[in-house]
Formats: C-alpha cells, sequence, structure tokens
C-alpha cells in the first residue's frame, strides 16, 4: 500500500506532536465499538494467510451485505460487541495490535491508523480535530491551563475523511458562512478565552454574536465577509448583555430537568412510551410522592453548589478547553443537511445555537452528577466524564440532532437560552 498523501490543516497547536500512548495507554481505543474497514484493508483481511493471526482475525473481522440504490455492496467491520469485554482479540498482553506488530502500521485498516484523528474539509479548506474518547487527547486538549493556539500543521490525508463541497450548496448566503468557518470559530473562542466573564456569560455572548451575523448574512452585503464578521462582533460588544447568573431556586431548577430530560429522554429515546412509563412509575414510587425531576434539581444544587462550582472556580480552563474543542470540533458539521433546498443560514444557526446551549447544559449535568456519586470533583473525575460522554453521546451527532428535535420551543427563544445557560 502507498503512504497516505501529506496535506496541510487548521488543528489545536498540541495536535502538531501527537502520538498514541501504546501499550502505556491506560484505556485503549480498540474496545467498546465496531470498527469500520476499508475496501482496500478488507481485502488483505480475506486474503491473510497467517498460521497464527488468520484464526483471530477471523472471529472479528465480518462482511455485511446491504442494498444500497437497487445494488447489493459489502461492507466490512472488526466487530469489537461481540467479543469478549467488547475488545479487540487482536491485541497482545501488552495492549499492542498483533498485526500492526508483525506487519507495520500499512497492515491498520484506515480507520485504526488514523485514530483518534478526526479529518474534515470543507471546499479546499482541511481541519484537523481529534476524539475526546483517546485519554491523551483529553489530557492535551482539556488540561492545558494556557489557552489553546490554533495553527497549520502537515497531516496525512485519511481517505475516510468528511468532506464538503460548496458547489452543491445552493444557498450563496450558506455558502459564505460555511466558507468562513474558521474565522468565525476562531472568533467564537476568543470570547470563550475572556477570561472575565462566566462560561454561561461567554456563551450568551457567542449566541448573541450569531444571531447579529445571521441577521447580517442575510440583509447586507457578503462580498467584504471579514468587515461583516467584525460588525458581528462589534455589535455583541456594544450590546448591554446581562451577565447570566446561575439559579438558586430548586423550582427554577425543575423546570430546567424538566427541558433537559423531554429533550435527551435521559437515553430511552428508542424506547416505545411504555418503557418511559414504566420508568417514570418506578421513579414516583422511589420519590414517595415527590416530583422526580424536584428530587433531581434539589441533589443538583446540592452538589453544584458544594462541589463543583468550588472546583471549576479553581480551574477555570477546563470547562473552557472543553467547550473549545467542541465549538472547534462539531461546529457547522451537519454536513448532509446543507445540500438540502429548504437550510438557510437562519434555521443553521439555530440549530447551532440550540446545540451549543443543551451541550453546555447536558455536560453541566454530568459533571454535577458524578460529583455527587463521588462526593467530590478532580481533573481526573472531570475527564472521565468527557470521556465517557463523548463514547455515549458527543462522538454521535445524529443522536444529538434527533435529541434536539425534541426541545419544546422551536425556534429558540432568548428566555430559553437563558434557562439552558443558568443551570
Ligand atoms: S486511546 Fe489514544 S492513546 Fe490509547 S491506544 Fe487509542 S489512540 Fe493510543
Amino acid at each position: 500500500m502507498e503512504s497516505y498523501l501529506k496535506i496541510k490543516a487548521y488543528a489545536p497547536e498540541w495536535m502538531e506532536n501527537f502520538s498514541c500512548l501504546g501499550s502505556n495507554c491506560p484505556k485503549t481505543c480498540c474496545k467498546g465499538w465496531n470498527i469500520p474497514v476499508d475496501q482496500e484493508h478488507a481485502e488483505r483481511y480475506e486474503n491473510l494467510n497467517d498460521p497464527d493471526l488468520t484464526p483471530i482475525l477471523i472471529k472479528v473481522f465480518k462482511k455485511i451485505k446491504i442494498r444500497r440504490n437497487g445494488k447489493q455492496e459489502n461492507r466490512y467491520f472488526l466487530k469489537l460487541l461481540e467479543q469478549r469485554e467488547d475488545i479487540c482479540p487482536l491485541l497482545d498482553k501488552t495492549g499492542l495490535c498483533s498485526l500492526q506488530k508483525k506487519y507495520s502500521s500499512d497492515m491498520l485498516c484506515a480507520t485504526c491508523y488514523f485514530f483518534p484523528k478526526i479529518l474534515w474539509q470543507i471546499e479546499d479548506q482541511w481541519s484537523l480535530s481529534a476524539s475526546l474518547s483517546c485519554p491523551e487527547v483529553l489530557r492535551r486538549a482539556i488540561l492545558n491551563t494556557d489557552p489553546i493556539r490554533f495553527t497549520w500543521i502537515e497531516t496525512e490525508l485519511d481517505p475516510e475523511s468528511e468532506w464538503l463541497d460548496l458547489s452543491f450548496v445552493k444557498d450563496k448566503h450558506l455558502k459564505a458562512l460555511l466558507n468562513n468557518r474558521p474565522k468565525i470559530i476562531n472568533i467564537m473562542i476568543s470570547f470563550l478565552q475572556n477570561r472575565t466573564d462566566s462560561y454561561a456569560t461567554k456563551l450568551l455572548f457567542i449566541c448573541s454574536f450569531l444571531t447579529n451575523l445571521s441577521e447580517l448574512i442575510q440583509n447586507s452585503d457578503i462580498s467584504d465577509f471579514d468587515l461583516l464578521l467584525s460588525n458581528a462582533a462589534n455589535l455583541e460588544m456594544n450590546n448591554e448583555i446581562t451577565p447570566i447568573r446561575s439559579v438558586d431556586s430548586v423550582d427554577d431548577l425543575t423546570e430546567w430537568v424538566q427541558l433537559l430530560s423531554t429533550t435527551f429522554k435521559w437515553g430511552l429515546e428508542s424506547s416505545a412510551k411504555y418503557h418511559s412509563d414504566i420508568q417514570n412509575d418506578f421513579l414516583k414510587i422511589l420519590c414517595y410522592a415527590k416530583i422526580p425531576s424536584r428530587i433531581i434539581a434539589e441533589n443538583y444544587l446540592f452538589a453544584r453548589n458544594q462541589v463543583f462550582q468550588p472546583f471549576i472556580r479553581k480551574h477555570p480552563y477546563l470547562f473552557e478547553n472543553f467547550l473549545i474543542h467542541f465549538i472547534f470540533s462539531d461546529f457547522l458539521k451537519q454536513f448532509s443537511l446543507y445540500q438540502s433546498e429548504t437550510t438557510n443560514v437562519t434555521n443553521i444557526i439555530r440549530y447551532e445555537i440550540l446545540q451549543l446551549c443543551a451541550i453546555y447544559s447536558l455536560m453541566q449535568f454530568l459533571f454535577v452528577k458524578q460529583s455527587l456519586s463521588s462526593g467530590e470533583m478532580d481533573s481526573s473525575i472531570f475527564l472521565d466524564v468527557i470521556h465517557q460522554a463523548d463514547q455515549s453521546y458527543l462522538h454521535y451527532p445524529v443522536y444529538i440532532q434527533q435529541s434536539l428535535q425534541h426541545f419544546p420551543n422551536i425556534p429558540l427563544k432568548d428566555e430559553d437560552i437563558r434557562i439552558l445557560l443558568s443551570c
């Protein structure tokens, strides 16, 4: 196999010298998911005649036939979810891949070769991020006490990376928005890295900047996009925005818990209605005649005020870095939506604002929940919550997209943004 092409991609500076921890990794990425295998490596695996490794490979490598556009196609996977403890049987005792050890990294399928890197292209611009389910990525992306910086770095071209061809996007305003993604993100990040305001207030600034931007794109000249961006940011700076304070009333927090519950369905997304009803009945008995969301709100308030907030005041960069990573990796990434005739800048920006506020709320909830169960919060617990969330929700944009469709008020109103941010 020829080595992969080299390209320049916009990426966080810490990606420049990133390397996998190998056998020193405390959590392997070869666990807990079914790994898609590209055609070229699938053929190599099918033809491998190795007395030691072929019998192991047969257990995990599977071909699936699907019908697409009336034609039959093959898809290939390393099915880790069918293995003991969901771990790849090709891992040796030292935690290294036996295929790679014996035949070099050329033998790794593209997914394994490139993991945890995530590369994508909009028109001719490449960006590179990485999955927070990798402990080394978490350490570098989140534990950095200095503001995260971005730069252009050389990287290998992942043939499986997402690509958005703007010639298929019909709306010229949307095209301008997507073409200028890196500049928009830089402005959002600079708002977040101003350490004088609370996260919630900074996010409110960002939402307001995006709303201004959406209006300016629709109603003014888009040929000078830099001017338009600076006008949207300046409008924001000149606006009198009332800072967001964390709510301390159980009634208000109960309303927030119910809003999150309706949106994210607490993992019951695909369950039938009666499953949710049964679960609610159990909760009611456990809560002894109290409303379950009220008890959640009371516990939340206690753990947030006593454990999580004191910790985060001492380590303000942690949540900032998480939000920056999320914005850089996920903002304006609903590629499949952008080619629809009915999509426009207003809809897209509204969705992005909702996603950002809902993810902030969800993560805040998860951090506080963990503070309550552990009785403490420290950097390693903080990272563990992100690791779990990345594996369960954040890595699955379709799940987030489906969840956000349950949000009760669409389009989002200013008071919804405030409720989501004031938790
Ligand atoms: S999770 Fe990250 S550090 Fe661990 S083996 Fe995978 S790529 Fe390497």
